[in-house]
């Protein structure tokens, strides 16, 4: 898209993220259509709208490589509670969203995200998807929100789903998939993209599946899957399905072997660092992935464990990541660190690259996206922190460890289109998403307690 749109950021502080972690002082940033043209101090740009960056950092948008944003509206109900309850509350979930349930709950999600300079995701479908209405309903919130999305559109059913309902529902979701393709909402849209989300890897759904990664590949969708058993990315591998389009998200329980292919093949490896300590899960995965040079992003998962808030999972990543270093570095009594002996796993800026260039890889636009630079696209946040001197000096120590709140997200751009400015979400007034999230999470939150 290039329609012609010039925009300057004037002035920033530019945590650009590129390999050499350059950061540019006071540097103009200007966006032609939706990429980003030029990069330097006092740029002459005329007929450009401006906007003041100075005190600023421009950094690029995050995107979350596992979200279910039709989950939002249910937030904070199971952040104790992990587990087969939670099974047993998706399942009675599922069939009672309206397509307006869902529509609003994607709307909500997506504003609450790009709030925080989210400006990507990997929207896991699974559930709030039984019929085309369902799905309609989540295309318009993503087309009115703006973000950069891939739609997963999943393919599972409940586990006690009889089987002469699972193949035809199955059916009529990849036929559904084949109509929105060619849908002009779709195809008119500069953010918006449909990904498949498989059905799992056991042996007697593995003809499925196999169909399905053929039917995503002959059209060039992005392919994601929930990893939660041993072996998964075994068989995966077995039936030569690893690729670099495809997203295996958790993946805790995992062999080293697996990771080495996954590193060989560039499957994107999604980490949901807060929902997996919550269920019990380590950083371990992630730690023997980052060393192995596996392509790492993160996601949040579910507002039903977590805040929706992929900063403070950023920080927690890195936190946990330390300390198994740490640890390491204690049991074998070699105090005090020496770097050359016990290189860290990952520095400020591995993360943050994990959690926006990563993160791209997820969704389909990988190195196109996730850095500033000359020719990437445009999904930036422009965050003006409240104590500026200190975070100026070190951005990417604040963005990761201050996880800045929506406050200090003055201003967030999507493909160069404001989506956030001067500090107010841009495509929908306050009362209105107000209005919206309340509505729905009382008609959800009435489901999930049975009533
Ligand atoms: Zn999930």
């Amino acid at each position: 898209m290039d329609d012609g749109t010039k925009i300057l950021l004037r002035g920033g502080t530019v945590l650009t993220l590129d390999d050499e972690a350059t950061v540019h002082e006071a540097t103009d940033v200007l966006i032609e259509g939706d990429r980003i043209a030029a990069i330097g101090p006092a740029l002459d740009a005329p007929g450009a709208e401006v906007i003041d960056a100075a005190g600023a950092i421009v950094s690029p948008g995050l995107v979350d490589s596992h979200i279910h944003m039709w989950q939002y509206p249910w937030r904070g109900t199971m952040q104790r509670k992990w587990g087969a309850p939670y099974i047993e509350k998706l399942y009675r979930m599922r069939p009672s969203y309206t397509p307006q349930d869902t529509y609003d709950a994607t709307v909500g999600a997506a504003y609450a995200m790009l709030d925080l300079g989210v400006t990507g995701a990997l929207d896991y479908l699974h559930g709030a998807n039984q019929t085309p209405a369902h799905l309609d309903a989540s295309v318009d919130a993503h087309v009115r929100a703006g973000m950069r999305v891939a739609l997963g559109y999943s393919l599972t059913l409940n586990a006690d789903a009889r089987d002469d309902v699972r193949e035809p529902a199955r059916r009529a979701r990849l036929e559904d998939l084949d109509r929105l393709r060619v849908d002009t909402r779709v195809l008119d849209s500069p953010t918006l993209d449909l990904a498949l989300a498989t059905v799992n890897p056991t042996d007697e759904l593995m003809p499925a599946l196999i169909e399905e990664f053929a039917f995503a590949r002959e059209r060039g969708l992005q392919i994601t899957i929930h990893q939660n058993d041993y072996g998964e990315v075994a068989a995966l591998h077995r039936a030569g399905l690893l690729g670099p389009d495809l997203v295996v998200v958790h993946s805790n329980p995992i062999s080293e072997r697996e990771l080495d292919w996954m590193a060989e093949t560039g499957v994107v490896m999604s980490v949901t660092s807060q929902s997996e300590s919550l269920s019990g899960k380590t950083m371990m995965p992630t730690r023997k992935a980052f060393r192995r040079g596996v392509r790492l992003a993160f996601g949040v998962d579910s507002a039903v464990f977590t805040p929706l808030n992929l900063r403070t999972d950023l920080k927690a990543v890195f936190n946990a990541l330390t300390t198994l270093d740490g640890d390491d570095v204690y049991r074998t009594i070699r105090m005090p660190v020496d770097p050359e002996l016990d290189p860290a796993t990952v520095d400020f800026e591995d993360v943050l690259r994990a959690g926006s260039a990563g993160g791209a890889y997820a969704i389909g636009t990988g190195g196109r996206q996730g850095v500033v630079a000359v020719g990437q696209l445009a999904d930036i946040a422009v965050i003006r922190p409240r104590d500026p001197e200190p975070a100026l000096a070190d951005p990417a120590a604040y963005l990761l460890l201050g996880a800045p709140p929506a406050d200090e997200v003055e201003t967030v751009l999507v493909g160069g289109r404001p989506r956030k400015r001067d500090g107010r979400l841009l495509g929908i007034e306050p009362e209105e998403l107000a209005e919206l999230n309340s509505r729905v999470r009382r008609r959800a939150i009435a489901t999930y307690e049975g009533r």
